[in-house]
């Protein structure tokens, strides 16, 4: 019988477990009814019994590592922490979310427990046996994974299930001691990006794309790259949306054409770029091109404003297009989010 342990961590504010955390809950607690099994949840954190109470209603074993060593991201405490908690649950398998703080150690620990490891994981099924599903080339082909050995470490991507949510309280939380080696890396702060630099926003429920057109000449024969980032910044300010780009447009840059300063690759959606998860998605400026659509798979309702009535959108690409110059279209939609704010 398979013995499933979810690994969590918290947020930087250091009490709350990660929205992606609580997504692997689900999937532990669902995974753990369809194998009729046992669920245990591993917590990290500074003061893991705080963060563990969000996951009263579970049912499941709690255990924690606790310790202000852990408070900050490390390799070596980290995967040493992990290490503890899959040895404490004697777990079989082992989920987590493919966080940046889990991707960086799981490999590494699943080799220290001799076991193996998945990454990008979307889907959980199987009611026998665990049956694991990512995608592959691009998110084109989708695979189902089952393997013998154990422990098998399956990390999760963000936005494949929901996150748990329950009633919160206090219940046993099992501290789980960790042996640390000696540690090299002293973690001395956090620089992030001021809030609004920070545009690409995986948790949105919106993702907004700008394609190559906001820096092309307009039809009265000029550019307008200033207005075009005022409308962009103005409406992810007034929405909270994710900024998605196309390749050319970010491409731009390396080819000496005026850019918008706040898009980097990192941007770029589609099949050299990235496959992000939004209920929503608003295309402006873009053509619409197969290679650009595929990064949109996730996509729930797609929307484009588009001055071509032939690009890629109309072709069934989007549910709903408009043929119109987005210029226009954005600084109305801007006026009526704000004026619904006022
Ligand atoms: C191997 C390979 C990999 C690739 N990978 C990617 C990828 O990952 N992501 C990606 O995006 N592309 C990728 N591409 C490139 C892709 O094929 C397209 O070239 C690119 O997506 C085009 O970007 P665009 O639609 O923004 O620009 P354009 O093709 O220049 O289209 C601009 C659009 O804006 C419209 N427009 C202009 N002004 C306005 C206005 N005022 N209002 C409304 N509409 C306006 C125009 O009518 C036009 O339709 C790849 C290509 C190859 C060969």
């Amino acid at each position: 019988m398979e013995s499933i342990l979810v690994l969590t961590h918290v947020d930087e504010g250091g009490s709350a477990l990660t929205k992606a955390s609580l997504e692997v809950v689900t999937a532990g607690m669902e995974m753990a009814s369809r194998l009729s099994t046992s669920l245990a949840v591993g917590v990290i954190a500074a003061d893991a019994t705080i963060a563990a109470g969000a996951l009263t209603s579970t049912g499941a074993r709690l255990l924690a590592v606790s310790g202000s060593i852990f408070a900050q991201p490390r390799y070596a405490s980290d995967a040493a922490a992990c290490e503890a908690l899959c040895r404490a649950a004697n777990a079989s398998i082992v989920l987590a979310p493919g966080s940046s703080r889990f991707a960086r150690v799981a490999a590494g620990v699943a080799h220290r427990l001799g076991g193996v490891i998945d990454t990008h994981i979307t889907e959980i099924g199987g009611s026998e046996s665990v049956e694991a599903s990512r995608w592959f080339y691009r998110q084109r082909i989708e695979a189902v994974i089952s393997r013998d050995r154990r422990p098998w470490f399956l990390l999760l991507d963000a936005g494949t299930h929901t996150a748990f949510a329950g009633a919160t309280g206090g219940m046993d939380v099992e501290q789980v001691a960790v042996e640390l080696p000696a540690m090299r890396t002293t973690v001395t702060g956090l620089r992030t990006p001021i809030k609004d630099a920070q545009t690409i926003r995986p948790d949105a429920e919106m993702l907004f794309v700008a394609g190559a057109g906001w820096t092309k000449k307009q039809p009265d024969g000029q550019i307008h790259v200033d207005e075009a980032a005022r409308l962009i910044l103005g409406f992810l300010q007034a929405t909270g949306a994710s900024l998605g780009s196309s390749k050319s447009l970010v491409d731009q840059g390396g080819d000496n054409q005026q850019v918008l300063p706040f898009l980097s690759h990192l941007n770029q959606i589609g099949q050299t770029g990235a496959t992000p998860r939004h209920a929503k998605g608003l295309s402006t400026c873009c053509h619409g091109e197969e290679p650009h659509v595929v990064g949109w798979r996730f996509i729930g309702e797609r929307r484009a404003v588009s001055l071509d009535p032939n690009c890629g959108w109309t072709r069934g690409k989007a549910d709903v297009v408009y043929v119109a110059d987005a210029f226009k279209v954005m600084e109305k939609l801007n006026a009526l989010l704000n004026a619904g704010k006022a």
